[in-house]
């Protein structure tokens, strides 16, 4: 999608600190983490949040988790994977995304 900034780093077109990538899932260290591990794990394919996923994301939906996990097992300490949906929420970048977590104590509700 045209000025989508994920799209952009999927596409390679902006660069990014690449963890993990497969046929349809990337995972790239966050800009500004706000903990030691902050990884963010996107969809190539744009899709706005997880409130537009559909039926037929399912595939895709479990390659997300399979990477989250893959990036979760090596944290020692826990980990948390968190999506914002909606600028209320917290979201910013309208391209679907998991924020992977770790590294530190993390406190629970978040703000
Ligand atoms: P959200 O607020 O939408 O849940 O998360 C967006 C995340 O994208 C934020 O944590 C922010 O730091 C990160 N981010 C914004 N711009 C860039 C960028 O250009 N490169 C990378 N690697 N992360 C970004
Ligand atoms: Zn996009």
């Amino acid at each position: 999608m045209a000025d989508c900034l994920f799209c952009s780093i999927a596409a390679g077109d902006i660069p990014a600190d690449v963890v993990i990538e497969t046929d349809d899932v990337i995972a790239f260290n966050d800009i500004n983490p706000a903990a030691p591990t902050h990884v963010l794990l996107i969809p190539k394919r744009h899709i706005g949040s997880v409130a537009e996923l559909e039926a037929g994301d399912s595939d895709l939906l479990a390659a997300l988790f399979e990477v989250a996990t893959q990036i979760g097992r090596d944290l020692v300490g826990g980990w948390r994977l968190v999506t914002n949906v909606g600028p209320d929420a917290g979201q910013s970048v309208f391209h679907l995304h998991f924020h992977v977590l770790g590294g530190r104590a993390l406190s629970w509700p978040p703000g």
